[in-house]
């Protein structure tokens, strides 16, 4: 009889689950836990916390959420908020466990974390949640192009995205495990819901796939993605899934085969691809990562370039409270304060205002998505982020947005201004 310890990051879920597919194949017991590190939510250099109340409290219910789906096969989560390697060096040896298996990640302080974690037990790393298996790749991950177009090009000549794995219909887990932290694991502020909201976002993963099946279910909002997606007002306009991709709740691969299903009914055109297209810049930025490890958190960028901004607190706490005076500028700021996320057009609009035009530092900005946004993720901010800010992988300069010009085009009418005015 042997034991496994399943060490839950941002794979939280258990269909198509790579690391709880090989614990559960190689092991008679499971015992499943998320560590939370309080490193990655407690204040940074720039002052404020890492995360915020939305952020907290989508985790919290995500976590919720894979507790109830491990119960419903006979298991259950214990949650843990410790530094990882401590944690585990601990639950190894107390629980018998011969082994940890987990997702690999990408992110520079993900993989820290992994190399702590392996110089004390038995580490086990699956693929992390890309829609291409880095193993399929058709080059090393270290030899990734530096330009989106490039990889897309090379990728999509020898395409293969894989089969899901089996969700185990049973997990044996011994007595007494379970429990932990106390619930919720993260505390926050009191949250306010803002009635100007047009989408409520749950963190669990019954709320991710309803609203995979009511995206791609018929031709109207998955067919005209292409048309919609750099929309700003309403709850459509694109498919919202970056929450629960960012905590894997849902599989890269599961929104590619709901995409897929949808072809095979209504045929593929311009928008199910572009839907494709977008998962796999996606890819991009958690490749890149992989490639650039510590650089794409440093000021200088994975390019090496000297960034330019400094840290004016007055102008950078009106750009988070959404009172520059530009109006365009603060309806996108007021919109991510009030719910917790934001369009991407809004995103790469207020990104290069805080850069560009009030010449503040862009990890300032990094670090305050990443207190924010429900959806963050290190690759696909910090990678975004650094793309604007001039010292990614942009094959173009410094990318500036003019506001006027982008409200004057996005927002016609004025219509998401007044919204959220
Ligand atoms: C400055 C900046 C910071 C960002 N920070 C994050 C972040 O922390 N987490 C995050 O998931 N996305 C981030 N993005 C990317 C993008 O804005 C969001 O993924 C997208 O807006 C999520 O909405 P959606 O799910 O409706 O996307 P859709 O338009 O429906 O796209 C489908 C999926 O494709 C992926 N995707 C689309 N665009 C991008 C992109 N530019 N980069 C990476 N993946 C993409 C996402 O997983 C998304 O869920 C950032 C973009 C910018 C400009």
């Amino acid at each position: 009889m042997t034991r496994a310890i399943l060490w839950f990051r941002n794979d939280l879920r258990v269909a198509d689950n790579e690391a709880l597919h090989a614990a559960c194949t190689a092991h008679d017991e499971v015992l499943p836990v998320v560590i939370i590190d309080p490193k990655q939510h407690g204040a940074r250099p720039f002052g404020f916390e890492r995360s915020g109340p939305f952020r907290r409290r989508f985790l919290n219910e995500a976590i919720a959420g894979l507790d109830a789906e491990l119960r419903s096969l006979g298991s259950c989560l214990r949650v843990v908020v410790a530094d990882p390697a401590e944690a585990l060096q601990q639950l190894v040896p107390e629980w018998r466990a011969v082994a940890v298996y987990a997702q690999r990640l990408y992110g520079w302080e993900e993989q820290e974390q992994e190399r702590a974690v392996a110089s004390r037990v038995a580490l086990h790393l699956l693929a992390p949640n890309t829609l291409l298996h880095p193993d399929d790749l058709p080059f090393p991950v270290q030899r990734l192009p530096h330009v989106f177009t490039a990889f897309r090009n090379k990728v999509e000549k020898q395409w293969a995205v894989r089969e899901p794995v089996a969700t185990p219909a049973r997990i044996n887990t011994p007595e007494g495990w379970g429990g932990g932290a106390e619930h919720p694991a993260l505390p926050h502020e009191p949250i306010t819901e803002d009635q100007r909201a047009p989408f409520t976002f749950t963190g669990d993963r019954a709320a991710a796939l309803a609203r995979l099946n009511h995206y791609c279910s018929g031709p109207e909002l998955l067919g005209s993605y292409k048309l919609t997606r750099n929309g700003l007002l309403g709850s459509d306009f694109s498919g919202r899934f970056s929450p629960w991709l960012a905590t894997g709740t849902l599989g890269a691969r599961e929104v590619y085969r709901a995409v897929k299903d949808y072809e095979a009914v209504h045929g593929a055109n311009e928008s199910s691809y572009w839907m494709v297209f977008e998962l796999l810049w996606r890819d991009f930025f958690q490749f890149t990562a992989a490639m650039h490890g510590r650089d794409l958190f440093l000021r200088h960028g994975i390019a090496h370039k000297p960034a330019k901004g400094d840290h004016n607190t007055r102008r950078f706490e009106a750009w988070c409270e959404g009172r520059t005076g530009q109006p365009f500028i603060d309806a996108n700021m007021r919109e991510l304060a009030a719910t917790g996320w934001m369009s991407n057009r809004g995103r790469q609009n207020v990104a290069s205002y805080l850069v560009h035009d009030l010449g503040i530092d862009w990890r300032m900005g990094a670090y305050w998505f990443e207190r924010m946004l429900i959806d963050y993720d290190p690759c696909s901010n910090w990678g975004n982020w650094q793309y604007v800010a001039g010292v990614g992988n942009d094959p173009r300069e410094g990318r500036r947005f003019d506001a006027v010009r982008q409200a004057g085009m996005y927002d016609p009418e004025g219509a998401y201004v007044e919204h959220w005015g």
